[in-house]
């Protein structure tokens, strides 16, 4: 159910009935979330005081996809152009294609950002490659067309869809290859920075789609100081995940030399597999990193090379401490191992937007309920309370290296543990 809270009396109830399907139309404010009617005027743009009629006239002239292209000239001989399509339901597709139109070869990287009118929200992709002029055989054009689908398009639509161009930046080289992994991952870096910086909150407005890193991706990660995959601008967390998408999340207070890493020791990887038996991946994969979310909360991300970022903020220095909402030692390892083993498991994209956004930890008592009708808190939820429940069982038959779980209380979320879990099935 949508609600809507704000001037409700001024609403009359055939207005409510249009503006509430006028909204759903966008796919927005998913139910059950509660919005205001000046939540949804602000973001239309429209003034005060706000009128139910006016905010479903500006609404219903708000598309439910853009379209917009550029060519990409450059003052040689090559050039292209580039169309990016994003629609209400966050889905996207960003196509083009770069040409070499006369004797020279090229190396290029083109970023179509799609920007909001009021520098609030953007989205940028990347493409890279080479083109062939008549010096050498190969290609001349390189065409893209990649489509994808990110939580923050249909989030920030009425914002995004009111006054969005396209603008292409571009560079290109006669020889050489150009959009070498550290290059991308710094022009991305300014590009996410410079948005979290005139943004609305410090938050960092912005996504990077499309991104196929292509030949770069065998490289080695051009920032040693922090895990592969993982870049810092301007207070914000990037994570160049599996195929090249970039998140950017706000990560406090940041800094480059703050941050702590390292894969999951043995000790620790013998612990997990108590309760996970073999379903986890390697404990090279598994990298603890002292960085926090947004409210510090502790985050796993899928990050390059296969390996999965277990981001523990405060916890790092000792996974297994008990702190917070947690009972029990090793409780928060278990809790943040549950998302490694979803994310080892689901793809990257749906495992991303679905854990930034989510919010709902609590799984209930109707241990009826399918492993699949749970979020991804809510299983991990599940994993963590089922190892915390018998402290007895804890303190002693599981310190043994190869537990007896029988001796184990029993537990409503035992059957989950069993056919889930250890088994390796979502
Ligand atoms: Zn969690």
């Amino acid at each position: 159910m949508l609600i809507l809270v704000g001037r409700a009396r001024a609403i009359k109830k055939y207005a409510m009935t249009s503006l509430t399907q006028s909204i759903r139309r966008f796919h927005l404010y998913a139910p059950p979330r509660v919005i205001s009617l000046r939540e949804v005027a602000d973001s239309l743009g429209a003034e005060r005081p706000v009128s139910a009629r006016d905010v479903l006239r500006r609404l219903d002239a708000v598309p439910g996809e853009l379209r917009l292209a550029e060519p990409v000239t450059t003052d040689t001989a090559l050039g292209g152009r580039v169309e990016m399509v994003l629609r209400s339901d966050g889905t996207y597709t960003s196509n083009g294609h770069m040409r070499a139109t006369g004797f020279p070869s090229f190396a290029f990287v083109v970023y179509p950002t799609v920007d909001d009118g009021g520098g609030r929200f953007r989205a940028l992709a990347v493409h890279q490659g080479r083109v062939f002029g008549t010096d050498t055989p190969g290609d001349r054009q390189k065409n893209w067309s990649e489509d994808g689908r990110n939580e923050d398009i249909r989030q920030n639509w009425l914002t995004f869809a009111r006054d969005a161009r396209l603008t292409v930046r571009k560079e290109w080289e006669v020889s050489g290859v150009l959009g070498t992994l550290g290059d991308i991952a710094t022009a991305v870096a300014q590009f996410v920075g410079a948005a979290a910086v005139t943004g609305s909150g410090g938050t960092a407005a912005a996504l990077v789609i499309g991104s196929r890193l292509g030949e770069a991706a065998g490289e080695p990660w051009p920032f040693p100081q922090l895990p592969v995959g993982v870049t810092i601008a301007s207070g914000v967390l990037l994570v160049f995940g599996p195929a090249a998408i970039v998140p950017a999340l706000a990560a406090g207070a940041v800094a480059e030399a703050l941050v702590e890493h390292r894969p999951l020791s043995e000790e620790e990887a013998a612990f997990a597999a108590k309760v996970f038996g073999p379903t986890l991946p390697s404990r090279e994969q598994i990298i603890l990193t002292n960085i926090s979310g947004l409210d510090n909360r502790a985050f796993v991300i899928p990050g390059a090379g296969g390996s999965y970022l277990v981001n523990l903020g405060e916890h790092f220095d000792d996974p297994m401490a008990l702190k917070g909402r947690y009972t029990q030692r090793g409780q928060v390892l278990i809790h943040e191992l549950t998302h490694v083993w979803q994310a080892k498991r689901w793809p990257a994209t749906t495992y991303f937007c679905q854990g930034v956004f989510e919010s709902t930890y609590e799984p209930g008592g109707d241990a009826s309920k399918p492993w699949s009708a749970y979020g991804i808190e809510q299983q991990a939820t599940i994993v963590d309370r089922w190892y915390g429940a018998d402290p007895g069982f804890l303190a002693g038959e599981f310190q043994k290296p190869h537990p007896d779980f029988t001796r184990k209380a029993a537990h409503p979320f035992d059957h989950y543990i069993n056919a889930h879990i250890r088994a390796g099935i979502t």
